[in-house]
């Protein structure tokens, strides 16, 4: 390691810990407000020594040059390493972002799967022969970019991360990931375990800071691709860079999640899933579901049904047995969900449970949140528009199935839906009618590594996942051989 801080996290660089003492990342419990580690922050200077090492690493041959499935065995290898250290990764995410203990291990494994599942992918996926209209044998290959930026959000970091780093490198590149200065660990972590695996050095270079670390890596010349999961307003601003570089860019964005009941729905297993697709990580999920449209025939009993459950949620310790819901990530950020709830108040909204800081002295010193739901708002309301990432549930009525459309669409994202109802012709047509990368019916938060996903409108650009989700990594050549 370089560097004197022993206290310090380094970062990881060509193979390399090192660590930098200046304007460290403080990391802080957000279950207790207790400080965590030091985390160092990547220079101007650090962001080139890693795309060096990273264009380096994807022109060798040992990468380049390998078959597929020698790339899908390093992969299975970080992949049985991931599951070795389950608990490892799950403790880091807590204490950083304090997700429930059940969760954190859920994503820990969920982590590993993608790694195997993109192992998988890696040595199945081939060139494709395409007809000819001539004398002449043609096909397309696909080829890396070479560097890959990956970036990435606080929430979720451990099934974010898999999620890019894992396809990127099955289409043969080298990565340079830049983890949220809320959740540096588990980043850091992937990169150890990925080097003891037998990742070549370089291939997977680990950049912890802020978003100006981030805006270097996508401004840098040699990154010939940037793969972003964060707000919409940072995924605007780098999509501007890379109009200017003409790089090509997948963007993970924000979203306002429409969760549509019908009159004719189960209603206990529709307020089950509502209660869940929206309080489930404490709202802290891109796809949460945190519109409820309720169809005005039932709208008192759905709502009075969410407000009971919601009620009766465990907000905890988030390694409390039985803790339902946890603090929000930050400070800063419960005190942003706490003021826009206010607003909402004070502009004349219900407030029909949560509103508020838990009373429970054992949570006073961490930054959580009830659970909250709102009725009432004006359907221009900031709480109505805008996506929160809190707690925070806005119960609206609908009166048919063009009302809801119109009221489900009205919005500037388009990630994610859900509908509970019976009959399976309207969901079927509800589904194809909703501006949405992925629609749910009678479940929600469903989520598959081999489905691809992604946003319409301003909930983002491409998709991940799935057979496409590596594709996202690669570039189409078409090669012609003539016959003549
Ligand atoms: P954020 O946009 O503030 O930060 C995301 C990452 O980008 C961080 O690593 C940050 O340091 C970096 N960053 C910030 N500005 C940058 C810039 N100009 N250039 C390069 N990098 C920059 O988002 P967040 O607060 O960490 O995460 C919450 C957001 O992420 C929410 O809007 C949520 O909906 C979204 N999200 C989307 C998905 C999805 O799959 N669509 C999944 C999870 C989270």
């Amino acid at each position: 390691m370089t560097g004197d801080d022993v206290g310090l996290k380094p970062m990881l660089i060509d193979g390399q810990w090192v660590r930098r003492s200046g304007d460290p990342v403080e990391s802080v419990n957000p279950a207790t407000g207790a400080p965590n580690h030091r985390v160092s922050t990547a220079t101007r200077e650090d962001v080139d020594a890693a795309v060096a090492a990273a264009t380096r690493a994807a022109t060798n041959r040992a990468w380049a040059g390998m078959l597929p499935h020698q790339r899908a065995a390093v992969l299975h290898r970080i992949a049985d390493a991931m599951g070795e250290r389950t608990e490892q990764f799950a403790i880091l995410q807590m204490i950083e972002n304090g997700k429930v203990w059940p969760e954190c291990v859920a994503q820990a494994r969920s982590a590993a799967a993608t790694f195997r599942y993109y192992a998988g992918v890696c040595e199945t996926l081939g060139s494709e022969v395409t007809p000819p209209r001539g004398n002449y044998l043609s096909m397309t290959v696909f080829e890396p970019y070479g560097v890959v930026a990956a970036i990435t959000p606080w929430n979720s970091p451990m099934t974010m991360e898999a999620q890019k780093v894992a396809p990127a490198l099955a289409a043969g590149n080298a990565v340079v990931l830049k983890p949220s200065e809320l959740t540096p660990s588990p980043a850091l972590e992937l990169g150890r375990v990925a080097l003891e695996a037998g990742l070549p050095p370089g291939l997977l270079n680990v950049l912890p800071g802020r978003g100006d670390t981030g805006a270097a890596l996508v401004a840098h010349p040699g990154v010939g691709m940037v793969s972003f999961t964060g707000g919409t307003g940072s995924g605007r601003r780098i999509a501007e860079v890379a109009a200017g570089k003409l790089m090509p860019v997948a963007l993970e964005l924000g979203g306002k999640s429409p969760h549509v009941v019908f009159d004719d729905a189960d209603v206990e297993a529709a307020v089950a899933g509502v209660v869940g697709g929206i309080f489930e990580g404490s709202g802290q999920s891109c796809v949460a579901g945190s519109r409820l449209f309720v169809q005005r025939s039932v709208f008192d009993r759905v709502v009075a049904a969410v407000e009971a459950a919601a009620r009766v949620l465990r907000v905890d310790l988030p390694d409390a047995p039985g803790a339902q819901m946890g603090p929000i990530a930050s400070f800063g950020h419960r005190d942003r969900i706490a003021a826009i709830v206010d607003e909402a108040r004070a502009g004349g909204a219900t407030v029909v449970c949560g509103g508020r800081v838990p009373d429970a002295p054992a949570l006073a010193s961490g930054a959580y949140y009830l659970p909250t739901v709102i009725a009432g708002a004006d359907r221009d309301a900031r709480i109505v528009r805008e996506e929160i990432f809190g707690p925070v549930l806005c119960a609206l009525p609908f009166d048919g199935e063009d009302d809801l459309i119109a009221q489900a669409n009205d919005s500037v994202y388009g990630l994610a839906a859900g509908i509970w109802t019976r009959d399976f012709t309207r969901a079927w047509r509800v589904a194809r009618r909703l501006e949405a990368g992925t629609v749910w019916i009678n479940t929600y938060k469903q989520l598959s590594i081999a489905a691809p996903f992604g946003g319409f409108k301003e909930s983002g650009i491409g998709r991940e996942k799935g057979l496409t989700g590596l594709r996202l990594y690669q570039q189409a050549k078409s090669i012609y051989v003539g016959l003549g």
